[in-house]
Formats: C-alpha cells, structure tokens, sequence
C-alpha cells in the first residue's frame, strides 16, 4: 500500500463543487491500484481574503511543504481583483514551490462539440492530443516596472519582462525531455520578429538545448501564427513550448477549441520534486454557475490523473483518463456546458460507474 498525503485547497465558487468529485475518483482508484489517500483541507480564497485581509495565512507554505502534491479547485470572486488571488496565493505557490513547469495537456475527446470539429468535420477524430509547457515562474509577469506622470498627457507605463538563462533553460529541457518521452516534436512559440531582445534569447536557448536533445524534431513558430494553427491544424501538435504569457493565451485558447474550459486540466510541476507540485482545473471559479451544482467535474478529475501520474502511478491515471473518454464517448450523461442536462453529481457517478 502506497500512502500519499494531499492538500485539498477549494477556493472559491465551484471550486469547491469540483474537488469533491475529484477526490471520489482518486478513493475510487487508489482502492484499485494499493494507493492509499489522506488529505488536508484548506479554506484560502477570495472569501477569507474578504474576511481576514489574505488569500492565505502568512506561514502557507509553511503548512504545504510536507504534502506530497496539492489539488486546488479555482480561487476568484465577484468585486476581488484577479490579481489579489493571482498575487496573494497562486503566484507565492509556484514561486515558492519552484513549479516552473505548467503542463495542459489538449484533447478532443470522442463525444464532445468541439468547435474543431465543426471546422473540419471528421478531421480531428483521434489525432488533436497535445500538450502545452508553459514557462510559469518568470518570464512577462514580473513585479518589475512602473507608471510615471499619472493623470498627465505624459502619462506613460513599463513593464519588464525577466528571462533568465536558467529558467528558460530548464523548461525548455523538461520540453524536449517530454518530446522525446512522447516520441514526438517540439514546437517553440516566439515573437523574435517584433520583441528584440527576450525572445531572440529564447530562440537562442531553444537551438542550444536541441543541440543536448538531437533525437527531438523541433521547430518554432511566431506566436500570432502559432494561435492561428491552433485553431486551423491541431493536429499537427505534439509539445509546445511557451514563455509564461504566451503559454497562458495558448492553453486557454487550446481548452476551448477542445469542446470547453471546463474539461482542461494543469498542472504546476516541481520536476526535481524537492517541494510539492500543484494540480488544478484550467477554468475559473465560474461566478455565474456557482451554487446551482451543475458544474463540469471533468477538468478536475483530470488534473488528479495528472498528480498520479506525478505521483508515480501511471496506470492509474489512465483508469482515469479512459474513464473520462468513455463518459463522454459511451454514454449521453453530461453537464449543461457540453450540452447536457446532469449534474455535477450525476456525471460524477456515471464516470465512477465506468472506471
Ligand atoms: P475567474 O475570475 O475565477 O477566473 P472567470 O469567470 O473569469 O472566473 P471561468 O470561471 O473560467 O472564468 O468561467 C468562464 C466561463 O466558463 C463561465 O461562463 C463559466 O460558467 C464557464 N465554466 C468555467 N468552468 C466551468 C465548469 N467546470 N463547468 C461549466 N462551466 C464552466
Ligand atoms: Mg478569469
């Protein structure tokens, strides 16, 4: 019996609608495969900030550190800025965890409306699998910069993007390393035409790491046209790499050509494992559905695939993963955003039928 000890991190709207299907399906298949869950839950949100002035208490970190991973549901709420729970409790994790690696991976999955599928019917059955590494420490969110002469026609505002040697260098090689794991390509968005000075130092960081990885096909693309082929050739994706903001439009856009945000999973990886990794559905807190318990579970129950695997239980998360294939190819049980009627519960039992 394997044991692993998770923090649980709600948040905020149905955030706290989708954790508790997640952690249905990990009991459900860690009863299966000698896997042996407990977990802590944490109520840091939006509605503690509201309450108490902070998304988290001051030594978080402090309580995470010894968890084996984190499952978080999403953290935003109506009237809160975004960049209080970006800046007070999403950003502080990954920093402080060093989860540099921000994997989505993509899937239009058999059963679901995606909009591609409607663009090229019958062309994307089976062949959209991909997966986006997003830079996700550094990069074009920084702290960096400032806005001068306020309420003047002088007015003007900078914002410094960091790239460093060694934090480009070491998601570029967990790319190729994935590339190769997967035998496929590498894809690496730029933008060196018009940014002259990050991203010709990207492009250059990105020939010098090929050079380590010879066995990967590589190659890159300008990140308008990047955004384009998304939409127009999925499938001929196989790893993209991005800097942190170009990573985030691209998994988002990604997330919803593949049918909807709500079955899109991330996951905030620590690839030397020396703090926790943090795993957590694409889609927001969802305001507007909040409460009516109709939200998709899948995006969650992806993402706890995504910590097995993680964890070192790849057959497990393939229950899970093929569970939720089989949900949406074999039967008509889903929620409103995908066009059905169910429940958040009702789906969440008919995946656990099939698992
Ligand atoms: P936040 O500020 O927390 O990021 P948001 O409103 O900006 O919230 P999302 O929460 O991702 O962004 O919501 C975007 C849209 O997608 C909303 O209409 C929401 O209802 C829908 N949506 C997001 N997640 C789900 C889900 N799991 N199931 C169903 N619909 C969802
Ligand atoms: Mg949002």
């Amino acid at each position: 019996m394997t044991r692993h000890h998770i923090a649980l991190i709600p948040g905020d709207g149905i955030g706290a609608e989708v954790l508790p299907p997640a952690q249905q399906v990990l009991d459900a298949v860690g009863a299966r495969h000698g896997i042996d869950f407990t977990y802590a839950t944490y109520d840091w949100s939006c509605e503690r900030y509201l309450r108490e002035g902070a998304m988290m208490p001051a030594d978080g970190l402090g309580q995470l550190r010894d968890k084996d991973a984190i499952l978080l549901g999403a953290v935003g709420y109506p009237g809160v800025p975004d960049h209080v729970s970006l800046w007070g409790l999403l950003i502080p994790i990954r920093r402080g965890f060093r989860q540099y690696v921000n994997l989505r991976p993509i899937r239009v999955f058999e059963g679901v409306d995606s909009p591609l599928r409607a663009a090229a019917p019958g062309g994307v059955d089976g062949g959209v699998e991909f997966v986006v590494v997003r830079e996700n420490v550094e990069g074009e969110y920084s702290e960096i910069g400032g806005r001068l002469n306020r309420g003047t026609p002088e007015e003007l505002a900078v914002q410094e993007a960091v790239f460093t040697r060694a934090g480009v260098t070491r998601v570029l090689d967990f790319a190729f390393g994935l590339a190769a794991r997967r035998g496929g390509t590498l894809t690496s968005a730029t933008k060196s035409n018009g940014i002259v000075h990050t991203l010709p130092f990207w492009d250059e960081l990105v020939a010098e790491r090929a050079a380590v990885h010879p066995g990967v096909a590589w190659d890159q693309e300008h990140i308008d046209a990047l955004a384009a082929k998304f939409v127009l050739d999925p499938a001929r994706f196989d790893v993209v790499v991005a800097s942190n903001l170009f990573g985030d439009i691209l998994s988002d856009l990604a997330a919803a050509v593949a049918g909807s945000i709500g079955i899109a999973p991330a996951a905030n990886l620590n690839p030397e494992r020396d703090f926790p990794s943090m795993f957590e559905p694409v889609h927001g807190s969802a305001p507007d559905i909040a409460g009516q318990g109709i939200a998709n579970p899948l995006g969650a129950i992806w993402s706890a695939a995504m910590m097995l695997d993680h964890l070192g239980h790849p057959e497990a998360a393939k229950d899970v993963t093929d569970a939720i294939a089989a949900v949406l190819a074999k039967t008509d049980v889903r929620t409103p955003d995908l066009g059905g009627g169910a429940t958040t519960s009702e789906f969440t039992g008919k995946l656990l039928d099939l698992l």
